[in-house]
This record gives C-alpha cells, sequence and structure tokens, in this order.
C-alpha cells in the first residue's frame, strides 16, 4: 500500500490569502479532493489522507506529525499564493535544509506537471516552511498561482480548472511514486446473431430447431436466436458444430441418374443421400423392387 498525504492549507478561521472574492482555503481543498479522487481512481493499491476534509483549523505541526505516524510516503501541501497585484504565476517549495535526492524529484515531478497551467513559472524554490520541516517523507509545497493577481484569480475561479490542477497534482506524485495506472478493462463487445435478411433468419432458424430434433444442440440456444440474445461468437460454433454432425445433401455426379430414378420409383425418398443404409433400410429397398415376394 502506497501512502499519500495531501495537505490542503489553511481552513477553519484562518482563510489562508485572499483576493477578488476568493479564499484560499476553499480553493485548496477543492484542489486536494480532485487529487484524492484521481488517485483513488487511476491507481490501485494507493492510500490517501488527508490533513483535512472540511473547512476547519489544523495546526502546522498537526499536519507533519500526522502524516508522519500515519507513514506517508509522500507529503504535498497545497496552496495559492498572495502578493502585488502584478506578482503571478506557478511556484513550489521543498525544505532548504538536508533533503533526500527523492524529495528532488518529488519536486520535479510536480512542477512539470502544474507549472505549464501558468503563463509565469517562478521555478523550484527552496523554503524552511513548518511542513516541510517538521515531515519524515519526501514533502513539497505547491503555490498553484497568485490568489491577489486578476489573471490567475479569474482562471482559480473555475472549478474545471481546479479539477485540472487537482488531477496535475495525482500525476505528478504518480509520477514520482512511479505508479501504474489500472489496465483499462478490457470489455469484451457483445455482438448478437442478426441475420440480414427475412430469409436467413428463417433459414437459420430451421437448421436450429432440427439440429434440437437430432439432439445435436440443446433449446435454450432456439430461445437465445428468437429472442436476439443468442451472441454472435456461439452462432458461429452452433453453425460448426450442426454442420459436423450433418450428413451432406450434395448428390455425386456418377450418381445422379440412379439417385434420380430411385427416387422416381419411390424406392428412396430423396432424402439422406450419403447416410449409410441399415439393415432395416436395405430390408425396406428390397421390399421395395419386389425380391421378397
Ligand atoms: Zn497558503
Amino acid at each position: 500500500m502506497t501512502k499519500i498525504f495531501l495537505d490542503p492549507g489553511h481552513g477553519g478561521q484562518d482563510p489562508g490569502a485572499t483576493g477578488h472574492g476568493l479564499r484560499e482555503k476553499d480553493i485548496v481543498l477543492t484542489i486536494s479532493r480532485f487529487a484524492r479522487e484521481y488517485l483513488e481512481a487511476n491507481y490501485p493499491g494507493v492510500s490517501v489522507k488527508m490533513s483535512r476534509t472540511d473547512d476547519r483549523y489544523v495546526s502546522l505541526s498537526q499536519r507533519a506529525s500526522d502524516a508522519n505516524r500515519w507513514g506517508a510516503d509522500v507529503f504535498a501541501s497545497i496552496h495559492i499564493n498572495a502578493a502585488v497585484s502584478t506578482a503571478n504565476g506557478y511556484e513550489d517549495f521543498i525544505f532548504n535544509g538536508n533533503v533526500s535526492n527523492d524529495t528532488h524529484q518529488l519536486q520535479n515531478a510536480i512542477h512539470n506537471k502544474l507549472s505549464p497551467f501558468f503563463p509565469t513559472n517562478r521555478g523550484k524554490k527552496r523554503a524552511n516552511f513548518a511542513v516541510l520541516r517538521q515531515t519524515n517523507m519526501p514533502a513539497v509545497l505547491t503555490e498553484s498561482g497568485f490568489i491577489t493577481n486578476k489573471r490567475d484569480a479569474d482562471f482559480l475561479r473555475k472549478t474545471s480548472n481546479l479539477k485540472k490542477l487537482g488531477q496535475a497534482h495525482a500525476k505528478g506524485i504518480a509520477d514520482f511514486l512511479g505508479l501504474d495506472k489500472k489496465a483499462s478493462v478490457n470489455k469484451k463487445e457483445v455482438k448478437y446473431m442478426d441475420p440480414s435478411s427475412p430469409a436467413l433468419r428463417k433459414d437459420f432458424e430451421e437448421k436450429l430447431i432440427r439440429a434440437v430434433r437430432r439432439g445435436i444442440i440443446d433449446n435454450s440456444h432456439v430461445e437465445q436466436y428468437k429472442n436476439g440474445t443468442l451472441e454472435q461468437s456461439n452462432a458461429i460454433a452452433l453453425t460448426m458444430l450442426i454442420l459436423s454432425q450433418e450428413p451432406s445433401t450434395q448428390v455425386y455426379d456418377a450418381h445422379k441418374e440412379a439417385w434420380e430414378k430411385a427416387e422416381q420409383k419411390g424406392i428412396m425418398n430423396g432424402e439422406r443421400p450419403n447416410h449409410p443404409l441399415t439393415r432395416s433400410e436395405f430390408a425396406t429397398v428390397a421390399n421395395r423392387v419386389g425380391l421378397l415376394d
């Protein structure tokens, strides 16, 4: 089980940055929910925990210690920036003290997914933030745009964009962890037997019914065919089976003249030209030609 800890910044009495009618605490919660949803939907063996799942205050130390106690493999703190109105774009942070190579890899993976959403890439940065300093696992803090910038705020106002940002966080984390997407379920496309003309339909049904009478197949396939639920693949298999059991009705040229005469004289009834003759049938034929009188 791979454990991913998502940390939507601020919450409760701490709104985080505000601007253009938006609050950081709301935006980052929405982004985090979308990230969790994407991770859980697309990667097997992943467990996601959030520092908060609603609008409540959680201290910075609490966020870090929750992730540490849970034994998270990755920590991602999700924020929105604020500054003068002209400042805009994306940046992210890792701890500015000693960090593992994995921490750099995590920052790279997240940065590659998030930065393309913003016209300005402010770069991969380092800072002494509490959640980065106090967490034991690779940890990153993202700042997805400036709530104080008109263009960034307009972008963050749309839920569809927050979904993209959430999914980008998820994809970056998945890249870092080397998670494989769930194999898309290969749904078998079922096609049903549906002959194109009434004549073909009737002929096929008659063949099926005859095969039932002869004990080659059971009646369930006829019922399926009648109500349109006989699968094509089964229809093909049934046809092969019936054909293999069905004696040929073809009369070879060398036998044709005699066969037709025998039918005309009533010695043979014109059916089953290639069937072997049984002893009782031979007696019947002998009787018909007067050998027994
Ligand atoms: Zn913040």
